[in-house]
């Protein structure tokens, strides 16, 4: 009897584990990733790199990442069901794929922004979306794309949290923005470019000034990261472990839920 009762404990204990362990399903969210291959071609080059690396992150089906070259798919209809929207080298193109866009982060959507995806200057006529950059208004960028010391402005965030203080980042265009993002107080910059590498470029140089290169407007779930130029973004580990971070950190920010950690 006594055999029997330590039995039933026993299975029911094995039973609860495995529901642990195995109750959440697969895959846990949805990614869709826009990018254009009729683009300059190191942005194209840095989108064949970008849709590699994030498909092997979906190894055991962990996760799905759709990739489209189509920003007509910029609906509610397609986007609804996606945790998180990815720009590679692409921006929304029409009024109507704005107002999706708009629509879809002002109800807590999930944005990670590579490079040129947050692009925008005199001719842009975007208001909303200078806004959600925190401000940051493309002024200049270097030339040819030149690796970069950069510099962490904030090293306990989950994002940059076990990174070294500084790292060379490999061979790229880097944007230098007017006004800077870290004057609007709803920003938080990651990640700096260092003055140390002033006077940078040959062809055009920048001689000097603020220039954050990851950011977080804290009124929405978005990540913008500046690399994103050539064939070389995605050839260090170190900037390759806060590019995934920071895709962590927008798909666990998601105030519906946190599908990783829980
Ligand atoms: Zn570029």
């Amino acid at each position: 009897m006594k055999q029997a009762r330590f039995c039933f404990y026993l299975c029911a204990l094995l039973l609860m584990t495995a529901s642990a362990l195995y109750g959440q399903s697969y895959p846990r969210f949805k990614v869709l990733a826009f990018y254009s291959r009729t683009v300059e071609k190191a942005h194209v080059d840095f989108a064949d790199d970008a849709i590699q690396f994030f498909k092997e992150l979906t190894v055991g089906n962990g996760f799905v990442f759709d990739t489209t070259s189509n920003m007509e798919d910029l609906n509610d209809a397609k986007i609804k069901d996606y945790q998180l929207l990815m720009m590679i080298n692409d921006f929304p193109h029409n009024q109507a794929q704005r107002d999706a866009f708009e629509k879809y982060m002002e109800n807590g959507g999930g944005w990670l922004g590579f490079h040129v995806a947050g692009y925008n200057d005199k001719t842009t006529n975007w208001p909303w979306f200078v806004n959600f950059l925190g401000g940051a208004v493309f002024y200049k960028n270097n030339w040819p794309p030149l690796p970069a010391k950069l510099t962490l402005d904030d090293t306990l965030h989950s994002i940059t949290k076990g990174l070294p203080h500084t790292f060379i980042s490999p061979v790229g265009e880097w944007y230098q923005w007017k006004p800077s993002p870290r004057e609007n107080k709803k920003v938080k910059v990651l990640l700096s470019l260092s003055p140390e590498n002033f006077p940078m470029g040959i062809k055009h140089i920048i001689k000097e000034g603020d220039m954050p290169v990851v950011w977080t407007n804290t009124d929405y779930r978005m990540i913008y990261l500046n690399m994103g130029h050539g064939p070389h973004i995605l050839t260090d580990a170190t900037q390759n472990k806060l590019i995934i971070a920071a895709f962590r950190w927008v798909i666990t920010s998601d105030k519906k839920g946190n599908v990783i950690d829980r």
